[in-house]
């Protein structure tokens, strides 16, 4: 079953009397274990591919499936409760809780979802430990690097996340050298947990070392080469 299924998925914005139709029936299943590279320029729609897959904007038509589960007559709530409890969100920037540890701010969001504070913190200390952050667990935000508090943010993502990573473009705010470093420990963490991820992003180097590339063309997904 894919961790994510787009089916026909369409979505217009209205803009004064012109609607804008920028998703005209998207279809898309990532399996659960697969990295998919979404390069599309700026306008085409990444972001709001991103939200509707995300369940935070409503499609106008067609479903949008969570391992398999259609969302299509979820009311507000459980749509929410499904977000929360299936879909990580990595951004460009990190937004960390800049008062709170490293594994603080992997460890509370779990606590908020319900896990014990003891299993939040084995899997916390997991997670960073695998990210290569062993050793800054105590650290907050503003004494880590950029590489390094990017891949807080994609513990803190996965973490919450057993089914499904959304990232955009989550390393365009790092060096090269850096950017290249946490996007493999990205790739390497979505192949080890069997998690699906969904990645925008403008980095062709990047996207060629993911399982697949498509990329939004009049309103479709278009796998590339
Ligand atoms: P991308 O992320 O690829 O740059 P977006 O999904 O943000 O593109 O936007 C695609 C198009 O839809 C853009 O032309 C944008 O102006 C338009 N758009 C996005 N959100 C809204 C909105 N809330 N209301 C009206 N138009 C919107
Ligand atoms: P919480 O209230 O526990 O932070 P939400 O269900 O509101 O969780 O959001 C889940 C995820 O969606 C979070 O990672 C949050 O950053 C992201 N999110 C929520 N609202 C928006 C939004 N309008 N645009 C982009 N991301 C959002």
């Amino acid at each position: 079953v894919p961790a994510l299924e787009l089916r026909g998925v369409e979505r217009s914005y209205q803009q004064g009397p012109t609607e804008l139709r920028i998703l005209r029936g998207i279809d898309l299943a990532v399996m659960p274990g697969q990295s998919v590279a979404l390069i599309a320029p700026s306008g085409a729609g990444k972001s709001t591919l991103l939200h509707t897959a995300g369940l935070l904007e409503r499609p106008d038509g067609g479903d949008v499936l969570i391992s398999g589960y259609s969302t299509a007559e979820l009311n507000d709530a459980g749509r929410t409760r499904l977000r929360r409890n299936s879909i990580g969100f990595v951004y460009q920037f990190h937004h960390l809780q800049p008062e709170f540890s490293a594994l603080e701010n992997v460890i509370l969001p779990q606590m908020i979802r319900g896990l014990s504070r003891r299993e939040a913190r084995q899997r916390g200390e997991e997670l960073l430990t695998f990210l290569g952050l062993g050793q800054r667990f105590g650290h907050r935000p503003n004494e880590l690097s950029g590489g390094e508090q990017q891949r807080v943010a994609i513990a803190r993502a996965v973490a919450n996340a057993p089914h499904l990573i959304l990232a955009d473009e989550p390393t365009g705010n790092l060096d090269p050298g850096t950017s290249d470093h946490v996007f493999g420990t990205l790739t390497a963490l979505v192949r080890a947990s069997g998690l699906a991820a969904l990645i925008a992003t403008h980095n062709l180097d990047l996207a060629a070392r993911m399982d697949r590339r498509v990329t939004l063309r009049d309103g479709h997904i278009v796998e590339l080469d």
